[in-house]
């Protein structure tokens, strides 16, 4: 049961086969047609593979949204900034973790690079941002910058009372910093002690409520968004909701595990009805799986599955 992505991964590849290679890449960044996930994955391990968990989806022909950038596939990402369709190009950071942000400065570049005057957009949550920053300015970005003009825009969602607004990268509130209409708020969690800060992202893609954790030890923050956004009087309960989870097998100070969270995550495929939970950042592929199976097998098995890797190229 939890092989249907695999084959339809599969056929996806077949059918893009004979296009010309940009479009091929453009097609291969969009949803699948079978009523896939939404976000297509780049990999979908974690940091000690070489699958490192980075996503992208495009919300319009315009616009493309990396969720992170690893060095181990910031030259694939690269490739799809090429498709001379896209204007805009975002980055949602959600740590600085390697193998989420160790391929940013670069992607900055790169974006710099292929499409002038339409520079790379890092959108941050206030926790992040210093940490980015930093990582950025320890790799010459900034200074490079002062030379050649900026070559990132950097969005910081801040709440401010009961407001949320972005600032740029030196904090001022930036009257020319829209929020894009795809993208609903960061959701602050807790992942590891020596960083400043690790966020999750809710976006509103295709009609659907996407909520991703990023590196997560604890599902509450995302259970508490979840339960605000449907509570609220103008929400639709027939919205399609997907929950992408950092899951692993092993006991982990850092990550979720599967054993302790999986009651959790029944109740909620049995709360929202319109749900499915896809894990990613998995240690084992095949551990996971089995376990999944063996838990979900029933009336849930087919809202419930891990994120499969998409072939780029
Ligand atoms: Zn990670
Ligand atoms: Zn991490």
């Amino acid at each position: 049961m939890i092989n249907t992505n695999i084959k339809m991964v599969g056929l996806f590849e077949k059918e893009v086969e004979t296009m010309p290679r940009i479009t091929r890449l453009a097609k291969a960044a969009e949803p699948a047609r079978t009523n896939g996930p939404t976000l297509r994955f780049f990999g979908t391990m974690n940091g000690e593979s070489e699958s490192h968990t980075n996503a992208v989806f495009f919300p319009d022909p315009n616009t493309i949204v990396f969720i992170d950038s690893s060095m181990l596939n910031v030259y694939r990402q690269r490739s799809l900034i090429k498709n001379s369709l896209i204007k805009s190009v975002y980055c949602c950071i959600t740590h600085t973790h390697d193998d989420h942000a160790s391929g940013a400065g670069r992607l900055a570049w790169c974006t710099h690079h292929l499409q002038p005057g339409h520079e790379l957009t890092f959108l941050v949550d206030a926790t992040v941002k210093n940490d980015l920053i930093g990582k950025l300015t320890r790799e010459g970005v900034i200074e490079k910058s002062t030379d050649e003009g900026p070559i990132y825009n950097l969005m910081e969602y801040v709440h401010y009372g009961k407001a949320w607004v972005f600032n740029d990268r030196y904090g001022n509130c930036n009257p020319r910093l829209l929020k894009p209409d795809w993208f609903i708020g960061t959701i602050p969690t807790d992942h590891t002690p020596r960083l400043n800060g690790a966020t999750g992202f809710a976006f509103k893609v295709d009609g659907k409520l996407i909520i991703y954790s990023g590196d997560t030890n604890t599902i509450a923050p995302f259970v508490r968004f979840i339960e605000r956004t449907t509570g609220q009087a103008n929400y639709d309960a027939e919205t399609p909701i997907e929950l992408y989870l950092d899951v692993e097998v092993r006991e982990s100070t850092s990550h979720l595990q599967f054993a302790k969270v999986k009651a959790e995550l029944a109740k909620l495929l049995a709360k929202y009805p319109t749900m499915r939970i896809i894990l990613m950042h998995y240690e084992h592929y095949t551990k996971l799986a089995y376990e999944v199976d063996k838990t979900f097998g029933g009336q849930f098995a087919k809202r419930i599955s891990l994120a499969e890797p998409t072939s780029f190229c």
